[in-house]
């Protein structure tokens, strides 16, 4: 059914959205524990850097911390909180660990890309901001270090340029995927509705009402009865002959308006076709759910707004018996309309089972 499609889809564009997520969070884990342990070895052989070798190995530690907490608890979000602030702080201590050497500024484009991909938009932008900010502090602070070594005016000019730009770039990267994923979001939404709904009547339409009545009976294992009302308008045909189609289609309108306000919250009310309306209430027992119906039969009868002053409606009522089919039940109720039209129609007609 159209309504089923439609929110498989949806459901599908969601899982997506985790999917994607999960597989990044999984390819960060690998690049994290590669990227350290590459770290490590390099210090331990080539630069001999004590506190580097140190500051690594507690974010190894970290990493495996957050890589056992995923595996055990499935929750992405805060695994990848953790690894964006692995991340960032180990990019931000490597600043003063690394020597005070420019090619400590290489790590920084990694940062906002991992902390977007990873946390989404909000949570990117503060990571990636702390990230940024904190460089930026850090080289003014200890300016007269960076000149002494490699890192002068131009390339903190070109630091500041580069990464804001960068940062800008992967903002409206994400802004951009966000707005796609909101109208495509509304546009399934829309479709959902339009799939479920009458266009003349503006209330649920057959395949609708079809998939609630398989879902009450569902319910009903869990001990939820409910009934079904079919409502069919009496001498229709009068009235599309006398006043034409048009007029015809604005009295089932005024129908429908009457049925949404007297059959009660705790009823859902479609076209079951043509003329005739279903309803499908909370209502378990025989005199609630005739009562319902008589409340609408001399709504109908009374509406003095309609187009036809004198409309009547004919009802057969089914109340949920235990081995109830969708068929079987609905041939009740029909029966019981085939009832109150034989008897001389405006009237409401309970069947049960013989
Ligand atoms: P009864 O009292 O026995 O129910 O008689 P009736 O005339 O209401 O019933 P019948 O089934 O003979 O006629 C139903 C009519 O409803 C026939 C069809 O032209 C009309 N109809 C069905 N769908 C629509 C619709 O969407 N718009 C309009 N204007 N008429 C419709
Ligand atoms: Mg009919
Ligand atoms: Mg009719």
């Amino acid at each position: 059914m159209a309504e089923q499609r439609l929110t498989g889809l949806e459901d599908e564009r969601k899982s997506f959205g985790s999917f994607r997520r999960r597989r990044l969070l999984k390819t960060s884990f690998i690049l994290l524990v590669v990227g350290i342990l590459a770290g490590i070895v390099a210090n331990v052989f080539l630069t001999g850097n004590t506190l580097a070798i140190v500051w690594l190995s507690v974010f190894l530690l970290a990493t495996i911390g957050a890589i056992i907490y995923f595996c055990l608890t499935k929750n992405a979000d805060v695994a990848a909180m953790i690894v964006c602030f692995i991340v960032v702080a180990s990019y931000l201590i490597y600043l003063e660990v690394g020597r005070h050497a420019v090619f400590v500024l290489y790590l920084f484009p990694p940062v906002p890309a991992v902390a977007f991909y990873l946390t989404g938009r909000y949570r990117g932008a503060c990571f990636s901001l702390a990230a940024f900010i904190g460089t930026v502090v850090y080289l003014l602070w200890n300016r007269p270090l960076w000149e002494d070594a490699v890192f002068d005016a131009g390339s903190f000019t070109n630091f500041l340029v580069g990464s804001l730009a960068f940062l800008a770039l992967v903002l409206c990267y994400e802004l951009t995927i966000h707005k796609a994923q909101e109208s495509l979001r509304k546009i399934n939404e829309a479709l959902r509705t339009l799939s479920i709904t009458d266009s003349l009547t503006g209330l649920y339409n057959r395949e609708w009402l079809d998939a609630e009545l398989h879902r009450r009976l569902q319910r009903t294992e869990t001990g939820e009865a409910f009934s079904v009302l079919i409502c069919d308008i009496d001498n229709f045909k009068r009235v599309n002959d006398e006043h034409g189609h048009i007029e015809g289609d604005n009295v089932l309108k005024a129908f429908g308006e009457v049925l949404k306000k007297t059959a009660g919250d705790d009823c859902r009310i479609g076209r079951w076709g043509g003329e005739e309306f279903l309803t499908i209430c909370d209502a378990s027992q025989p005199v609630e759910a005739a009562a319902c119906a008589e409340r609408i039969r001399k709504a109908v009868e009374e509406n003095d707004t309609s187009l036809v002053d004198d409309m009547t409606v004919s009802i057969g009522v089914a109340v949920y018996e235990q081995k109830d089919t969708a068929v079987s039940i609905i041939r009740r109720a029909d029966k019981g309309l085939y009832k109150a039209k034989s008897e001389g129609k405006n009237r409401v007609r309970y069947v049960k089972t013989e």
